[in-house]
């Protein structure tokens, strides 16, 4: 038998597999070009995203109002530091600001790990400048929570497969059930919390939501230990769950928000957002980065902004949260996979039944292989976030490519 040619993808993989830190094991499949909620490979063929890289294409791809907006820029100012100022970083944060209902100030960065490591520093400098001793500065996280890959933000995610082989780990972290309000109550009477740090929805961790008045219970126990409230929406914000802030869902005003993945729709941008006990605590020289808030990304951002705040793509998101829920029972009424869906608006999770427990990662072969780009929340949980724009139609199309994926498995 002549050895088979190998395909030009199968070239390029070998690339990756030869000279990337072999951190990452992608589907074996190379994408080169997308529009609206669909992407091609570089074989041609057509994949429906449910995946919008980890909900960050909120917009889905090459969409008119983002390509304008950052060929525009690219045109003008690729970049100048925060020695000087430029205006997209300038307009973002007022625009964040007045979107908010909380914010005072914005610090723009690249990354959710990054804004998530910012807030960690200014929960420690405003507990410092109340005069707390260090051992008083505990940041309070939770089991399954996901908050980025530095060592501050890696040591907040409450998940030791993250952790592992990176000691010794920054100290001034504990961590609590998920939805435990009794636990909380008890960690706070010993009397050195600083602040508690959730996710809305945790994503990683399963597309869990907090239980419904677990936040509003969080924010009076901070109110009354003098704690602060951060709130990590970098996965479940911008619109992902149906309103621009997924807290605003819950009722509650937090002290410190951090956003990015959809905040620049693919364009790498991070933001986090201090209200007003925290907003003048960062001085002169305290904090910094040098491609934060660039005009590049700053200008995508603002475009995105306008558009995931706007009620027509929201009330989008709440259609096709309906259709894809509806999609997923009548699949699971023949198929019998799943144990429980959850989320909420277009962050939805299937979690699957005891039986196929440990198996995400084959589901998601079978649906790369019939034309369907889907993620997982752990080995147990299927993970539905698209883009926010995308249509009855794609949404259809993707539901039949995963019931055909998912029979295949089943039959497997
Ligand atoms: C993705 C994510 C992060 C980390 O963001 P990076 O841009 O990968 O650093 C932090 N928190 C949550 C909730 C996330 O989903």
């Amino acid at each position: 038998m002549p050895q088979r040619e190998p395909t030009p993808s199968s070239r390029l993989t070998e690339l990756g597999k030869r000279y990337w830190l072999p951190v990452y094991k992608p589907r074996e499949l190379v994408l080169d070009h997308g529009k609206g909620a669909r992407v091609w490979d570089t074989e041609g063929r057509d994949y429906v995203d449910f995946g919008a890289g980890i909900a960050v294409n909120a917009l889905g791809h090459g969409d008119p109002d983002l390509l304008a907006a950052l060929t525009t820029q690219a045109h003008k100012l690729w970049h100048a530091s925060n020695v000087f100022y430029t205006e997209p970083p300038l307009r973002l944060a007022e625009e964040l600001v007045q979107a908010s209902g909380f914010a005072e100030r914005v610090f723009l960065c690249n990354s959710g790990g990054e804004a998530n490591e910012a807030a960690i520093k200014l929960v420690r400098k405003w507990a410092a400048a109340q005069g707390r001793a260090p051992e008083r500065r505990v940041i309070v996280t939770f089991k399954g929570s996901f908050h980025g890959r530095t060592l501050a933000t890696v040591t907040a995610t409450a998940q030791p497969k993250y952790q592992a082989g990176y000691e010794p780990l920054p100290g001034g972290f504990r961590y609590l059930d998920f939805n435990d309000a009794a636990a909380l109550e008890t960690t706070f009477a010993v009397g050195d919390v600083a602040a508690v740090m959730l996710e809305p929805v945790q994503g990683e961790g399963g597309v869990l939501p907090a239980a419904p008045g677990f936040l509003k219970r969080v924010r009076e126990l901070c109110d009354a230990h003098g704690a602060l409230l951060v709130l990590d929406e970098i996965q479940c914000g911008m619109g992902r769950t149906g309103t621009l802030f997924a807290h605003a869902q819950d009722g509650v005003k937090p002290d410190i928000v951090t956003l990015a993945k959809a905040l620049g729709c693919g364009f790498p941008i991070g933001a986090m957002l201090a209200g007003p006990k925290v907003a003048e605590v960062m001085q002169y020289g305290a904090h910094g980065t040098t491609f934060g808030g660039n005009p590049m990304a700053a200008a995508v951002a603002r475009a995105a902004l306008a558009r995931l705040a706007s009620p027509a793509l929201l009330a989008n998101v709440a259609a096709q949260a309906r259709a894809l829920r509806d999609g997923l029972a009548a699949i699971d009424g023949d198929l019998h996979l799943f144990e429980e869906v959850r989320g909420r608006g277009l962050m939805i999770g299937a979690a699957l039944a005891p039986r196929y427990r440990g198996r995400a990662g084959e589901i998601l072969d079978h649906a790369a292989a019939h034309g369907l780009l889907l993620l997982q929340a752990g080995p147990d949980v299927l993970r539905f976030v698209p883009p926010l724009t995308i249509t009855a139609e794609e949404t259809a199309e993707g539901l039949t490519r995963l019931r055909a994926a998912l029979a295949a498995f089943v039959a497997a």
